[in-house]
Formats: structure tokens, sequence, C-alpha cells
């Protein structure tokens, strides 16, 4: 594995400053998790140079490693606190569960392509993410023996917002998910409380498909 050198140290701090405390992100917690995962690790060997630019990068599969500021603005989103359980649908590199991983007690996610859940397992071991559990598995119907979590992201665009994952939900719990077309979405943030659940539109975003039993059925 290549060494978390000086060169990708220096490319994380200006990702930092330049795409995401200049555009908003405030959280302390996500910029500091931020300017340490070496997300140049979550990507094969030919991308790390362009592991820290203001886009989305392959990562085979037909999938994508999501640009550092949706990462960062989803994270945000959910308003994390340190002893919190997180639910993440959408595996993908594993970048963004080793995000939440830097912030929450424990994080659980979900990823229905076994090459991609088996390549990031291995990761997570190799970087000592002990507190990220992994499932292979279809996450539009949750993780619910382990529910309910304080937090769910959902990292790939569905149709609708599944009523199954906020049963999963802890009272005062939040969740993000991008709702929309195969083409383009709106992430939506959930706020759950003892009445019910009310949601809030944090803007447009462009996810792969989200799919599933829940989710689009075409593959
Ligand atoms: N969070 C990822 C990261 O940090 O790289 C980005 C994920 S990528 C945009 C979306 C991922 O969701 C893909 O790896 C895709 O295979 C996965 N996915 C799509 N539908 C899924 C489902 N029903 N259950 C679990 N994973 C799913």
């Amino acid at each position: 594995m290549v060494k978390n050198s000086i060169k990708y140290e220096r490319l994380r701090e200006e990702m930092v400053d330049k795409q995401l405390k200049r555009r908003g992100i405030s959280d302390p917690n996500v910029l500091s998790a931020m300017a340490k995962v070496p997300r140049h690790l979550f990507v094969s060997e030919a991308l790390m140079d362009q592991s820290y630019g203001d886009h989305p990068l392959p990562i085979g599969e037909q999938q994508t490693i999501s640009q550092p500021y949706i990462v960062a603005e989803m994270t945000q989103a959910l308003e994390l606190k340190k002893d919190d359980r997180v639910l993440e649908v959408g595996t993908g590199s594993g970048y963004q569960a080793a995000v939440l991983a830097e912030i929450v007690f424990r994080v659980y996610t979900i990823e229905r392509i076994y090459s991609l859940y088996v390549k990031t397992r291995k990761l997570f071991d190799e970087l000592r993410y002990f507190n990220i559990v992994t499932k292979y598995s279809d996450g539009t119907s949750g993780w619910s023996d382990e529910s309910p979590f304080d937090a769910i992201m959902v990292t790939a665009g569905a149709p609708d917002i599944q009523k199954i994952l906020i049963n999963q939900l802890a009272v005062g719990g939040r969740m993000v998910i991008p709702v929309g077309s195969q083409q383009d979405q709106e992430l939506i943030r959930i706020h759950k409380d003892e009445k019910g659940f009310y949601t809030e539109n944090l803007g447009g975003c462009r996810f792969v498909k989200l799919v599933g039993e829940y989710g689009w059925r075409d593959v």
C-alpha cells in the first residue's frame, strides 16, 4: 500500500480549505475527519493524484466515490455526536464510511456489489477502522437487527424515501438521502421525533442509482 505521504497531506489540507471551509462547511468534526482520512487510498493507484480534486471519481463496477464537498455536506447534515451509531447504505469505495468512523462510535455500512464489499472490508482492516461493520446485502431494507440508528445516510439516488429506513431511525434521529430521477436528485434531510418525521430539501445532487427491493428495480 502507498504510504500517506506529505504530498497527499498537502493536497488534503488544500481540499479542506478551498473546497469545504470556503463553501460553508463549518462542523469542526467533519473538517478534522476529512483532513485526516487518506482519500487517495480509496481509489485505484492510477487515480490517486486526482483523488483530492473537486469531483467524483470512478471506483469500478460503474460506481463512484463522491466529490469531497458532497461527502462533507451530507456528513455535516447528520449533526453527529461522538456516541452515535450510524447506518450508511452504499459503501462504495469506503471513503464516506471512514469519514463517519472518525466522528462516531460505530458505523454500519451495506454494499450490494460483492467485489466492492470485499475490497472495502480489507481496506478498513488495513487502515484499522475497527469501528466499521460491513455487510453484503441490499441496503434498501436497512439493517433491522442493529436498529435503531441515530443517523442514516444513503449514498445512492433513490426514487423515493423508504419508510422502512425511517422506521429504523431512533427518535431524534436524522437521515440524508438523495431522492429523484435516475439522472438527478434532491438531497433530502429527514428529522424524526416522537410525533413523526419531517423533511427538508438541501438542494440538487447527482448520484448513481440505488438498486434494490425498495429502490430502482432495473439494473
Ligand atoms: N459512499 C460511497 C463512497 O464513499 O465511495 C459512494 C457510493 S457510490 C456513489 C453508491 C454505492 O451504492 C455503490 O457502491 C453502489 O453499488 C451502492 N448501492 C446501490 N444500491 C445499493 C443497495 N440497494 N444496497 C447497498 N448498496 C447499494
